[in-house]
């Protein structure tokens, strides 16, 4: 009786709250799944000092979706208990909670870093009124910086597209994808293709990126090509593949490129993310999570290395929310084998972890709200 009781409080209390195939914030299963998993494919770690002192002139923001500390725990267990994120040198705790809901959705949190405010679930660079807020992206191609936006989902997805849209709600692809057009951003790398090329208005939104001066790239492989000017990287029609699933190397590439491309004397904002960690705690799948986990921390590795030869990037690494509610339950870092156990299919509320590296990291110590990140980079910056 009480169970069924917390069943309908469950059913009717978060029905108003926003929810989508891939990114439903609220789980409907109550079972517990418990899955092992031993990773085969290790990568090394580096070891990359953190430089102070030195004017902030670059900020990297990588954001691991739904990496919660025991996503990092499960990557760091199955790469034999070495991470390149543990060298960042400090550490804080970010509250992920909505203006609408206790449990955040990656829409809101990514508004919360890119524009400062705490906004309802769902919302796209506005705020709790639906108003549009100036995303950091935005504010940097206002001093002259170039910008960029990678990820392993569609580039119109919730996260990167609350760095440069501005949109009511997250499921409005084309509209963002056209916001896309408003804004000169110097790079951007995702999936999505889709969203700007096979449109409900018939518009053909590539060609308009070609005639805006953008190179425009539709396979990872093609990356390599680009050595100058806009790139416009929309290399996969809708959704990217998982690592084992075709999309191989294509963050380390891709992050790569992102570094080539914009580093410059005026400085650059540039936001990575490593979009399916997710997806895998939606699916509840172990194997999912530290696979991209680790092709995450792949990435985190090159920015480090860039940063710790630049000296004047500031990189922070964080998420939007935990999903899955995942427990490591047993793991050996002898054989990088991990037992996790997921407790919803959905997000948590969870703090989640923030690490910082380089000039002004000192600032992302202590217990805070998800959206002072965006305060913090502000006055790192000195916009
Ligand atoms: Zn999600």
């Amino acid at each position: 009786m009480y169970k069924y009781l917390f069943f309908i409080f469950f059913a009717t209390g978060f029905q108003s709250c926003y929810s989508q195939q891939e990114d439903n914030i609220t789980g409907d299963e109550e079972k517990i799944i418990n899955q092992s998993f031993t990773n085969t494919n290790f990568h090394d770690v580096g070891n990359y000092v953190s430089p102070k002192g030195k004017k902030v002139k670059n900020i990297i923001l990588m954001i691991g979706d739904g990496m919660g500390t025991t996503q990092v725990q499960a990557g760091f267990t199955a790469n034999k208990g070495q991470l390149n994120i543990q060298n960042c040198p400090v550490t804080g705790y970010a509250k992920t909670s909505a203006s609408d809901n206790y449990i955040t959705d990656s829409a809101a949190a990514g508004t919360a870093f890119a524009c400062g405010v705490k906004t309802y679930n769902g919302a796209i660079g506005v705020d709790h009124e639906g108003t549009s807020v100036e995303t950091i992206l935005e504010s940097a191609i206002r001093h002259n910086m170039k910008t960029g936006l990678v990820a392993t989902c569609r580039i119109t997805h919730a996260t990167p597209a609350s760095f440069i849209a501005h949109q009511v709600s997250r499921n409005m692809y084309e509209e963002i994808a056209e916001d896309f057009l408003k804004t000169p951003i110097d790079l951007f790398i995702g999936g999505g293709r889709e969203n700007f090329d096979n449109r409900k208005d018939n518009k053909n939104l590539l060609n308009e990126l070609s005639s805006n001066g953008y190179t425009v790239v539709t396979s990872t492989d093609s990356l390599e090509f680009v050595s100058s000017g806009k790139l416009a990287g929309l290399i996969h029609k809708g959704d990217q593949p998982r690592v084992s699933e075709g999309r191989g190397e294509m963050l380390g590439i891709a992050t790569r490129k992102a570094l080539e491309l914009l580093d410059n004397e005026n400085g650059f904002f540039l936001m990575i993310e490593g979009s399916q960690i997710d997806w895998g705690g939606h699916d509840n799948r172990t194997d999912y999570v530290v696979e991209e986990m680790l092709d995450f921390d792949k990435a985190i590795g090159q920015v480090l290395e860039f940063a710790a030869k630049d000296e004047q990037t500031l990189v922070i690494i964080t998420a939007d929310h935990e999903t899955g509610g995942l427990a490591i339950i047993n793991g050996s870092t002898e054989s990088g084998t991990v037992e996790g156990a997921f407790s919803t299919r959905g997000h948590t509320s969870v703090m989640v972890p923030v690490y910082a590296f380089g000039p002004s990291s000192e600032l992302f110590q202590g217990v805070y709200e998800n959206n002072q990140i965006y305060h913090k980079m502000i006055t790192a910056i000195g916009f």
